[in-house]
């Protein structure tokens, strides 16, 4: 099954240098387990950064993919399609949105955006309005724009010049957004739940705040949800919880279980103002992959799948206080649902990559959110017996950093 000429150094020879993958090579996954070429069996709680919502293989999702498969893969936006259709149906029903717009990554449903942010902006008020305010700290993806109002400017820097009037705010800082807001702003960027800057929650009075910000200077909010949707806090969208609605919001990630697509969320008025021929995408909205994205929607949103989430998360946070009871290198737990983030003592700081490799050793994949967190993105299916099992490799790789 595995070919024997294929291996980590085949990725040296042959794939561009902008990763550095693990030593071990998955081949084949089942729920929350992975094996590698070896055979050698691992527990999954990274779940594809936070895509595999489902686990790996997951038996309706593969008989959609095979069903879906067998109809019709793809016939381009000059037609539209019946998955895409009743896929946009059931989201519109399932959050505050009335329009969707399809793509296939994150960057993508953000990059889109940022786009009708702009034009919405132009359409409404004139082209003076067009700041666009994000936070130290976030995400939004690798397009040059996205990356751009993403808060870590060593991911933008280095490019050339850059896409223009972005600021950055501090995150749960709202004067630092008062003192940036005008009415030259047009929208503010936001994840309700920082994933890749540090698995940090937004504050409940904050994001109310950012709200009332926005409203006062007729920008938009935009909930960047790649990371915090589709279940992933024990919600069908993070927002829901907080009690804030945005007026627009990104999708990806666990959106497609493993399979690509991203969407952009927003309202009828809103959505005007990216009307014929202003944007657009090849492969957005196939039948292929809303298909499939459709099924994970029926799965998910359910009281089975989103309530399960807040019991794993508390299995989750007992074992790893019992785990820091005996270690104590975790400063805090935090996190919701299933996107939990373990900060590291000072003494660990710059170290979370020794507790990956150490956890690939002990038969457990995890993630890092920047140098000093750990983090956990599994499955939302993933059984308890998963959890113990993988939380007691997660504690022998613990005692092999520890003894080092
Ligand atoms: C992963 C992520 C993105 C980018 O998604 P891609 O599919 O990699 O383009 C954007 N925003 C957030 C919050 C993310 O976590």
């Amino acid at each position: 099954m595995t070919q024997a000429n294929l291996t980590r150094d085949t990725f040296d020879q042959v794939m561009m240098p902008n990763y550095a993958p693990a030593a071990m090579v998955p081949v084949r996954g089942e729920g929350s387990r992975v094996w590698d070429q070896q055979g050698k069996e691992y527990i999954d709680f990274a779940g594809g950064i936070a895509v595999n919502c489902l686990g790996h293989c997951h038996p309706e999702l593969v008989k959609t993919l095979t069903e879906q498969g067998q109809k019709l893969w793809h016939v381009s936006n000059i037609w539209t399609n019946e998955p895409a259709l009743s896929l946009a149906t059931k989201l519109t029903d399932a959050c505050f949105a009335e329009r969707v717009y399809f793509c296939n990554s994150g960057a993508e449903a953000n990059e889109a955006a940022l786009k009708l942010a702009r034009r919405w902006a132009v359409d409404n008020f004139g082209a003076d309005k067009d700041q666009i305010i994000s936070f130290k700290q976030g995400f939004h993806g690798r397009t040059f724009f996205t990356v751009t109002v993403g808060g870590q400017p060593a991911y933008s820097d280095g490019f050339g010049p850059k896409p223009g009037a972005i600021e950055h705010a501090e995150f749960n800082n709202l004067a630092s957004l008062e003192a940036l807001i005008s009415d030259k702003t047009c929208a503010v960027m936001i994840e309700p739940l920082q994933g890749e800057g540090g698995v940090l929650p937004a504050d409940e009075d904050f994001l109310k705040g950012v709200r009332a910000l926005c409203d006062k200077h007729n920008a938009l909010l935009v909930f960047d949800e790649v990371q915090t949707g589709f279940g992933r806090t024990g919600h069908l969208f993070a927002y829901q919880a907080y009690g804030v609605t945005p007026d627009i919001l990104t999708s990806a990630k666990s959106l497609g279980g493993g399979f690509p697509i991203g969407a952009m969320l927003t309202t009828t008025a809103v959505g005007k103002s990216l009307g014929f021929g202003t944007h657009g995408s090849t492969y957005g909205g196939n039948p292929l992959a809303c298909s499939i994205a459709e099924k994970v929607l029926d799965i998910v949103n359910t009281e089975e799948v989103l309530g399960g989430v807040a019991h794993k998360e508390a299995l989750f946070r007992a074992e790893l206080e019992r785990i820091n009871e005996k270690y104590g290198i975790f400063e805090q737990v935090r996190g919701k649902g299933l996107l939990l983030g373990c900060v590291l003592t000072p003494e660990y700081h710059g170290k979370a990559r020794d507790f990956i490799a150490a956890a690939v050793e002990q038969g457990l994949m995890i993630l890092v959110a920047g140098p000093n967190v750990l983090r956990f993105a599994p499955s939302l299916v993933v059984s308890e017996d998963d959890i113990k099992q993988g939380l007691a490799r997660f504690e022998q790789a613990i005692a092999q950093v520890v003894s080092a």
